[in-house]
């Protein structure tokens, strides 16, 4: 069984051991952060230890094991997402710094005035800003996908919305703030007949299910390493090769150029192109180790249990007069949104605290859900196949509690 299996990896987050205000940590704050595996942990000392030096640059002993490790990182990262080649996996900073990077240099090259950026309603503030900052540029302008009361994309409203002015897509494979999962396959096939290209944010995607880039034919995907067990200050954006090589670079400087003069600078290959500068060499090798390290627990079977803590979940808090889950739809992953009557969720959040549950308060960087919704935040609590139900329980009690002091 899945569940009693995936409970025994506890032991490897050296992290879950906390105690907050005497009580055992109960971490239910995953799609912010996830915690750290000891193996990446130690990836990570092995490799400021005794491998590190600047990569690319110099033929001595440690700069090319450096350069190999990090090569290696972008090969596992490939696998991972079944990318066609190595050269489509772009190392940024994380999901913000991929889809920055595409709106820079997909974007202001061929997006223009009176052109047509579809997002949804389900985006993370990083998925809408950059394209308003580009709509604004260009005088292009924004369309956005609605959704349901259950949180879910009206996929007929998605259609009509293209026309010949329609340049791009982009769009959330999971909802951070409601964990809604969209159909992403089908939204893409139906951009696709539009001739338009799809950026998909994978963010609260790439954690929690087997993503393959080639069976979605996505045209970019962006991720981060922080949330898959990996360090901070890394992410991947994955593109289309021939689209990658079609754009402008983000950002000047070392390592992404083939040549330099005042007259005349020429671009590197990808993926060097676009990875101006030293990178976060060992939060790449690390976000390798957290890549072997999820692989070997198995996505499929992480996918499975985190599954069977969103149906006790939603259980347990369904259960409580007064608590309502905000987007309770059956295309989740295991994120609940709720509100509790009369409560305000910040306090929902600091009362938690005392229990040791540690939950998300606010709007989650996804304003344009809680406008739709008529509501000012939520408390998340979002899971990882590390929590066990026993810590549901601690939420459910704790949820009492809360209701407890605010009916004194
Ligand atoms: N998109 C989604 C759906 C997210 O959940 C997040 C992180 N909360 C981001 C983008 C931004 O990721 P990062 O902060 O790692 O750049």
């Amino acid at each position: 069984h899945p569940g009693a299996e995936l409970a025994q990896l506890r032991a490897d987050f050296p992290i879950l051991a906390t105690k907050v205000a005497g009580k055992p940590l109960v971490y239910l704050d995953n799609a912010a952060s996830s915690q750290m595996p000891q193996s990446v942990i130690d990836c990570l000392v092995r490799y400021q230890t005794t491998q590190h030096a600047n990569i690319h640059r110099a033929v001595h002993h440690l700069s090319e094991i450096a350069t190999q490790e990090y090569e290696a990182a972008r090969h596992k990262l490939q696998h991972f997402i079944g990318a066609r080649e190595v050269r489509e996996v772009i190392f940024t900073s994380g999901t913000t710094e991929s889809i920055n990077l595409v709106m820079h240099g997909y974007g202001r090259k061929f997006i223009n005035q009176g052109d047509e950026i579809i997002l949804t309603t389900l985006e993370h503030h990083s998925n809408i800003v950059p394209w308003q900052m580009l709509a604004e540029e260009k005088g292009a302008h924004i369309r956005v996908v609605p959704i349901n009361d259950a949180g879910e994309l009206l996929l007929d409203e998605y259609q009509k919305l293209f026309n010949a002015n329609t340049r791009f897509v982009a769009l959330s494979h999971v909802s951070n703030a409601l964990g809604t999962i969209n159909p992403v396959k089908e939204m893409i096939a139906i951009a696709h007949e539009h001739g338009v290209p799809v950026l998909i944010d994978g963010a609260q995607a790439a954690p929690h299910m087997q993503v393959d880039v080639q069976t979605l034919d996505c045209d970019f995907y962006a991720f981060s390493a922080h949330k898959m067990c990996g360090p901070t200050g890394i992410g991947v954006l994955y593109g289309k090769a021939h689209l990658l090589e079609s754009m402008h670079p983000f950002k000047g400087g070392g390592d992404m150029i083939a040549s330099v003069s005042f007259e005349k600078t020429t671009y590197n290959e990808l993926p060097y192109k676009f990875e101006a500068g030293t990178p976060p060499i060992m939060a790449a090798i690390g976000f390798g180790a957290a890549i072997d390290y999820l692989s070997e627990v198995g996505l499929n079977k992480i996918a499975a249990f985190e599954h069977e803590l969103l149906v006790y979940a939603t259980e347990a808090i369904n259960s409580i007069p007064g608590v309502r889950i905000v987007g309770d739809n059956p295309k989740k992953v295991a994120v609940v949104s709720f509100t509790i009557d009369g409560i305000h969720p910040h306090d929902v959040g600091t009362l938690l605290n005392e229990e040791g549950v540690a939950v998300r308060t606010g709007h989650h960087c996804a304003q344009p859900i809680m406008q739709r919704f008529n509501i000012p935040a939520t408390s998340r609590a979002s899971f990882a196949f590390y929590n066990t139900k026993k810590e549901i329980d601690a939420l459910a009690a704790g949820i009492r509690s809360v209701q407890k002091v605010f009916a004194l």
